[in-house]
C-alpha cells in the first residue's frame, strides 16, 4: 500500500492510530515537482480521479444507511483526449438486498458500454458532509474487481480528500482470491 498525505508534506511525517500512514515519499514530491500531463496526473497521484468519486457521490441514493459513497474507475482508454472514466455511487433500497455498491455501479457502467480494462478505482465514502475517514471496498466489490482486473497492478484508492488517501493493489484487499482467469 502506498500512502499520500499532502496536506503534511511540510511536517514530513504523518502518524496515525493504526500506523498505516507514513512519510509522504520521496517519489511523490519528485510527481509534486515535475510537469504531468493530465493524464499522468490521474495515473500517478490520482487527483482528478478522486475528484471525479467525490463528484459521483453527491448523487448516491443511501436513505437508509445516511453512508454516501462516490467511485470513479479509470480505464485504459482516452475518450476525447482524456483518460476515460466511469463514476458510480451506492444505490440503496427499501428491500435492502438490491442495494448497488457505488464500486460495482461504475464498474457494471463500464462493462455494459463494453469496456473490460481497468486501471485504478476511487472511492469516497461517508455521512453528511466531508469524509472523515477511508472507506473500503467491501468483499462482493473486490471479488467484481478480480473478474476483471489484473490483481497485481490494480489499485484501488480509498481516499478522504484529494491529498490524503492510501493507495491499495487489489492483491492486497484480495488475497488467494477466487479467479476464473
Ligand atoms: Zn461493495
Amino acid at each position: 500500500m502506498a500512502v499520500f498525505s499532502r496536506g503534511c508534506l511540510c511536517r514530513g511525517v504523518t502518524n496515525s492510530v493504526d500506523g498505516r500512514r507514513k512519510t509522504a515519499s520521496a517519489v511523490f514530491l519528485r510527481l509534486v515537482a515535475a510537469k504531468r500531463s493530465e493524464m499522468e496526473d490521474f495515473m500517478t497521484d490520482y487527483e482528478g480521479l478522486i475528484r471525479q468519486a467525490m463528484k459521483a457521490r453527491e448523487n448516491a441514493y443511501a436513505p437508509y444507511s445516511n453512508f454516501y459513497v462516490g467511485a470513479a474507475l479509470l480505464t485504459n482508454f482516452e475518450k476525447d483526449g482524456k483518460p476515460l472514466i466511469y463514476t458510480g455511487c451506492n444505490i440503496e433500497n427499501s428491500a435492502f438486498s438490491p442495494t448497488n455498491c457505488a464500486e460495482r455501479t461504475a464498474f457494471f457502467k463500464a462493462v455494459s458500454e463494453g469496456c473490460r480494462a481497468f486501471k485504478a478505482i476511487a472511492v469516497v465514502g461517508g455521512g453528511q458532509g466531508a469524509p472523515a475517514s477511508y472507506t473500503m471496498p467491501c468483499g462482493v466489490c473486490r471479488q467484481v474487481m478480480m473478474e476483471f482486473c489484473n490483481p497485481e497492478t490494480f489499485e484501488i484508492v480509498a481516499a478522504i480528500s484529494e491529498s490524503d488517501y492510501q493507495v491499495y493493489k487489489l492483491k492486497e484487499l484480495l488475497p488467494e482470491a477466487f479467479g476464473a482467469l
